[in-house]
């Protein structure tokens, strides 16, 4: 169909990731986010093959390169003994295999690099502050209900509408799924701290995975290699409220007592945590008439295979190609449906595996190890080619 006017909701890395490349296809895009300004919570964000070819092809390439890392490898080691139970292959050498960098970068630079990109597109307009709050739709057009900070209401029509409002979608009902997403029993603390301050023994250049049956901790260089960003995810039988609540620090050391000395070395210096509840949701619709739902909206993913946002910017590709390629807006969102919904409930399927494996008790944990070191560092890769290059 011809580029006509789109209106994303939320401008997250999948919403952000959209506006960009539908700009490019022509299209005229409203963004609309909730918050008023871009504050970016702390934490990292891996950003593999899949994910970062999109950036690239977007012509984010030199700026990802500024504030990215490539880590050489993924170093796994048992959380409570400190050994070594494997490698996964990450580096030039994954680069070479799949046509483009694994990533790891701060939130906030990603955001900004996006945010960037985005306010230099003429046909992007950014509305901050505020809420979409539903969607109607005709066979002419769409229409999302806005609500400002201030308590004004404002409709605002447009040819597609795209829910990108991450995992509590206020939209998704609109596009026929009422569910909820349920609480896994998993908490994520986050911290950062100065790359000098972290222990020795836990190179910069390598990301650190400890797995154990309490939990697992993974811990890798961001913003061009000062800080260091940690995630440790530990079962939790009730959630806790919102994306970042403080968490209690001796609560975290007393649960990660029996760890690796330079790991709990690592845990122990981060003044700040804060925690995240894990919320799973399997993919149902992502489509409906003029609708689109995208990134957590419609899919959240555990983060066990670093893989939420890269579905999300996957997302945002196969949408712009769908409308540039299908004859009207209907026809091109049920494409973008059907190609999207069977490979985000596998990575979905393939996130909770890798936590069962990650959590696994004694002896499932031995036959793990077992299996992780007999594949070695280039196996463990093959293991994941089928996410790694994928291509839009
Ligand atoms: C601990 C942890 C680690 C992770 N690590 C990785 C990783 O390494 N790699 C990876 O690929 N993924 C990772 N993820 C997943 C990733 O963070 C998410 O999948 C991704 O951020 C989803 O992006 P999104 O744009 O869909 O949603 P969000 O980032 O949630 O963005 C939604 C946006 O919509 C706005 N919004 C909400 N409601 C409305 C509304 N009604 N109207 C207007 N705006 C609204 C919000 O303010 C927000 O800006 C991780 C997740 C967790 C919890």
């Amino acid at each position: 169909m011809q580029a006509g006017t789109a209106l994303i909701a939320g401008a997250g890395i999948g919403g952000l990731t959209a506006a960009l490349a539908l700009a490019d296809r022509g299209w005229q895009v409203t963004l609309v986010e909730r918050r008023t300004g871009f504050s970016e919570v702390g934490a990292g964000l891996q950003l593999s093959p899949n994910a970062s070819r999109i950036l690239v092809d977007l012509g984010l390439g030199p700026a990802l390169r500024r504030a990215a890392a490539e880590p050489s490898r993924v170093a796994i080691r048992a959380l409570r003994s400190g050994r070594t139970i494997g490698e996964v292959e990450l580096g030039p050498a994954l680069r070479g295999r799949f046509g483009a960098p694994y990533l790891v970068i701060h939130r906030a630079d990603l955001q900004t690099i996006l945010l960037d990109a985005v306010r230099s597109r003429q046909n992007v307009r950014l509305l901050m502050g505020r809420t979409a709050t539903g969607v109607t739709q005709d066979s002419s057009e769409a229409r999302v209900a806005l609500l400002s900070a201030s308590g004004a209401k404002e409709m605002v029509g447009a040819d597609v509408v795209v829910a990108a409002d991450g995992v509590w979608s206020k939209l998704r009902r609109a596009a026929g799924d009422s569910r909820l997403p349920s609480y896994k029993g998993f908490a994520a603390w986050r911290a950062t701290l100065p790359a000098e301050a972290a222990p020795p023994g836990l190179p910069a250049q390598e990301t650190g995975l400890w797995l154990g049956p309490q939990g697992h901790v993974v811990h890798y260089a961001i913003a061009g290699g000062r800080l260091l960003n940690i995630v440790v995810v530990e079962a939790r039988p009730e959630p806790v409220e919102g994306w970042a609540a403080p968490g209690d620090r001796p609560a975290l050391l007393e649960t990660f007592a029996d760890a690796a000395a330079p790991l709990r070395a690592l845990l122990a210096q981060p003044s700040e945590w804060l925690l995240w509840s894990l919320f799973d949701l399997t993919a149902g619709h992502m489509a409906k008439g003029r609708l689109a739902l995208l990134g957590d909206a419609a899919h959240p993913v555990l983060p066990f295979l670093a893989q939420g946002a890269a579905l999300a910017i996957e997302d945002a590709a196969v949408l712009a190609r769908t409308l540039s390629e299908a004859p009207d807006a209907a026809a091109a969102l049920r494409a973008y449906e059907a190609q999207r919904l069977p490979r985000a409930r596998k990575i979905q399927r393939a996130a909770r595996q890798n936590g069962l494996a990650y959590h696994a008790p004694s002896p499932l944990a031995f036959l793990r190890d077992r299996i992780i070191g007999a594949l070695g560092a280039t196996g463990m890769v093959d293991r994941h080619a089928w996410i790694y290059g994928w291509r839009p």
